[in-house]
């Protein structure tokens, strides 16, 4: 079946007694007993499916769980209370019996570089940054740093750059690393890492996949090696999504992929519409042949979905430049996040790249006047004619 009906169908639909359910409910229950102790003791000790107890799973999040292993094309999936909660575990299993050196694309999420630095290398890991899109340097990253483990953005934040992940996949399992990947830009619509030889892809459900803004969460998928070890840490570090969020997440779930068409198709026009204004400097929007990464993208990407966000420069603007175009702005909301069937606009310099060091943010090219739009499902004519009048 195709992605836009797994979507809709999968995970939903458990018998429960005589009657169906057509969508999963959400269940509270902190924890559950059966007709005999007997049946208890085997559902403890893994001889027999069931529900014991909240933190190991829930219904609604199994059912969550079950329709992202479908979108995600892996072997199972665990749903957890943030994105980066979601990063942290996958990054703990990659690296379990592993090196634990981390090797990291230079551009990341902002929360990611600070996971790695003030997170995980306070443990003891090791960790280094490679350009992913030039892969002689990640070669010669992975010869020199012999990682655990490799991580990157399926589509970078905020520069949109398009890492070879089947390539960079190949090169991780050669080295006997495993391949993280954050595919939250993505989405699996575009692309599916563990179709293409990553270990992991790990998602903040927060963003595509909810896309409401009214819900905080995660996801790992992964390949059937690393799955019980993922489980296991999950059933006692306890990160598992609450099950009023898993509800929500998979409500969401069922209209991404309708929700992500039309927010690529947003994005193409607004990037070609920012392309000819004359007070944009630049635009980063992974399309069109001049683009540095523009093989891989023809290669992973669908023909014309190139994903919803689109970076931009303001010709010459200062901070309070790009603070006053942010306040003139009606419509488009001026808030972190992404994702959304609402259009939202970021100064990575203000929030996601805050405390990303100067030479950090040099190095990957986020100057003072980049802002970060995430485009959403209204009318295109309303997003131009708003970015129109705020950006004069
Ligand atoms: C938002 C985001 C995260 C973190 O997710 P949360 O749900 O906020 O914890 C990680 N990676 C990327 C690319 C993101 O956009």
């Amino acid at each position: 079946m195709k992605i836009e009906t797994r979507a809709v169908h999968s995970g939903d639909r458990k018998k429960a007694g005589p009657q169906i359910p057509v969508t999963t409910p959400i269940h509270t229950a902190a924890s559950y007993f059966y007709d005999t102790t007997e049946q208890l003791d085997k559902v403890f000790g893994f001889e027999m499916p069931g529900y014991a107890y909240q933190r190991y799973d829930n219904p609604t999040n199994s059912a969550l769980e079950e329709v992202l292993t479908s979108l995600e094309g892996g072997h199972g999936s665990l749903a957890t209370a943030s994105g980066m909660a979601a990063l942290e575990i996958a990054l703990r299993i990659a690296t379990q019996t592993r090196p634990h050196v981390i090797l990291a694309a230079d551009a990341l999420y902002g929360a990611t570089i600070k996971l790695l630095h003030q997170v995980l290398e306070p443990l003891g890991f090791a960790v280094r940054f490679a350009d992913f899109c030039d892969l002689a340097a990640v070669e010669r990253a992975i010869a020199e740093t012999r990682p655990g483990c490799l991580l990157l953005e399926t589509i970078s934040n905020p520069l949109l750059r398009v890492a070879p992940v089947d390539t960079i996949a190949q090169l991780a399992r050669a080295a006997g690393a495993a391949l993280v990947v954050d595919n939250t830009f993505a989405t699996p619509l575009l692309v599916r890492p563990l179709e293409l030889g990553a270990h992991f892809s790990v998602h903040s459900l927060t963003k595509y996949l909810s896309g409401h803004g009214d819900v905080l969460g995660g996801s790992v998928t992964c390949d059937a090696e690393h799955y019980d070890p993922l489980r296991a840490m999950g059933r006692v570090a306890g990160p598992l999504l609450g099950p009023f969020e898993a509800y929500l997440a998979m409500r969401g779930i069922k209209t991404f992929p309708l929700r992500m068409q039309r927010q690529c198709a947003n994005a193409v026009r607004v990037a070609q519409w920012l392309a000819a204004h004359p007070r944009v400097e630049r635009v980063f929007f992974p399309a069109g042949p001049a683009h540095p990464d523009a093989e891989v993208i023809r290669r992973l990407l669908p023909a014309g979905q190139f994903g919803a966000m689109v970076s931009f420069e303001i010709r010459g603007a200062s901070r309070l430049d790009v603070f006053s175009f942010m306040d003139r702005l009606k419509m488009i909301v001026r808030a972190t996040s992404l994702g959304d069937v609402h259009s939202m606009l970021l100064y990575p310099w203000m929030s996601s790249h805050r405390d990303v060091p100067p030479e950090q943010k040099a190095r990957v090219g986020i100057r003072e006047n980049l802002v970060r739009l995430s485009v959403g499902i209204e009318a295109p004519e309303d997003i131009l004619s708003d970015l129109d009048h705020a950006i004069r």
